[in-house]
């Protein structure tokens, strides 16, 4: 039996009733251009989150883009950061954490990582800290929350703002309250392959400042209040109507699902039993949302582990490959805050395992004896 990473079509399948009555919805009123849905789900992202505004882009990368950029504008009165502010974040992230940091101007300052949870380690993150700091970008890596507390603490305490990278973590929580509520801004993303996921790109921003909503409103329309009266160097980053309505049907079931993907999780935890195998650790207080399942394989036996699902017909993924302080597109423009051998033995020893909250008995049986039968 094949088992996929994960299995969009099945998802399909399941919520075809509601996506189609959506898509009729929309296909009749025809406002494609921030429709009365985009409205809608920033309305009940809100609260889902519990923020008091969320603002609906054209993706998860743009969220945290257009984050930064507001913060610019309010912390530093200015369209963008300078190369002197830096930006302390992990190195072990999608390229687009990093990336929006160059974009928004500033310098990304990368720091070591917890080799147990992968999530930033918060005392390399205070070691990071400099005249020239200015925030924070927090990956909630893999589903699970960074450990916020101390985050939050060295943040007020040095002036410094959050961005809460939360692209993988719709739903998930940190001592009872969810993640993208802890920040200056939260960032989520509804590429498909996410917890909550469209059928395209998309994304989302999370925060508790109206002033900080109003600058991110003007951004996503080309820096305007008014749809000729650009004040800002603005972007065109608008959730298309078609998404919003999309995410709206899926948004009634994401808790569920983000249920049965700890389900998986809970299965993976106890049955997989290999002494190559070093299962995720869980931070206490955390609810870890799994939008993967991320094992560690020590003794350099990674690759040969994947090759060996592989062979029986198993996917699996290495996220991510290469930390971000080794791609060259940071060369000379990023400074690495301390060693990062922790994220380096991680990216060497990472192999995330197929998840989807609709996975059968036996995929979920194909994959734990797949993996116990390594040698
Ligand atoms: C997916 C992802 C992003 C970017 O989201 P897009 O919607 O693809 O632009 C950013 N950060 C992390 C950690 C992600 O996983």
């Amino acid at each position: 039996m094949n088992v996929p990473l994960l299995n969009l079509r099945r998802q399909y399948d399941r919520l075809k009733p509601d996506i189609r009555r959506v898509l009729d919805r929309v296909m009749e009123h025809q406002k494609w251009i921030l429709g009365p849905e985009v409205k809608e789900l920033e309305r009940r992202v809100a609260e889902r989150i519990g923020v008091s505004d969320a603002v609906g882009v054209a993706s998860g990368t743009d969220a945290l883009l257009l984050s930064l950029r507001a913060l610019a504008r309010i912390r530093k009165g200015g369209d963008f950061f300078t190369a002197a502010d830096e930006i302390i974040t992990t190195p072990f992230t999608f390229v687009a954490t990093g990336e929006v940091i160059l974009h928004a101007g500033a310098t990304p300052v990368f720091a070591d990582v917890d080799p147990g949870t992968y999530n930033l380690d918060p005392s390399a993150v205070r070691k990071a800290v400099t005249k020239k700091t200015v925030g924070v970008i927090a990956v909630h890596l893999y589903g699970q929350a960074c450990d916020m507390d101390p985050i939050v603490e060295l943040c007020r305490e040095k002036d410094l703002f959050i961005v809460e990278d939360a692209a993988q973590a719709f739903g998930a929580s940190y001592r009872g309250n969810p993640l993208g509520s802890f920040g200056h801004a939260g960032a989520f993303s509804f590429f498909p392959s996410k917890n909550l996921g469209g059928f395209g790109d998309g994304g989302m921003i999370t925060t508790n400042d109206p002033v900080l909503a109003g600058e991110m409103h003007i951004l996503r329309k080309h820096g305007g209040r008014d749809k000729y009266l650009a004040e800002r160097l603005g972007y065109n980053s608008r959730l298309d109507t078609i998404q919003a309505a999309f995410l709206l049907a899926k948004l009634d079931y994401v808790d569920e699902w983000n249920e049965l993907r700890k389900t998986v999780a809970r299965r993976y935890g106890t049955e997989i039993r290999h002494p190559d195998v070093i299962h995720p650790e869980v931070i206490s207080d955390a609810e870890h949302v799994y939008h993967q399942y991320t094992i560690r394989v020590a003794g350099g036996k990674r690759d040969l582990l994947k090759e060996h699902l592989n062979e029986l017909g198993i996917a699996s993924a290495v996220y991510y490959p290469v930390l971000l302080n080794r791609l060259s597109l940071f060369d000379g423009r990023s400074r690495e805050a301390s060693g990062l051998k922790a994220a380096e033995q991680v990216s060497a020893e990472v192999l995330s395992l197929p998840m989807d909250p609709l996975m059968t008995n036996e995929e979920i049986k194909t994959v734990v004896e797949g993996v116990n039968r390594f040698s």
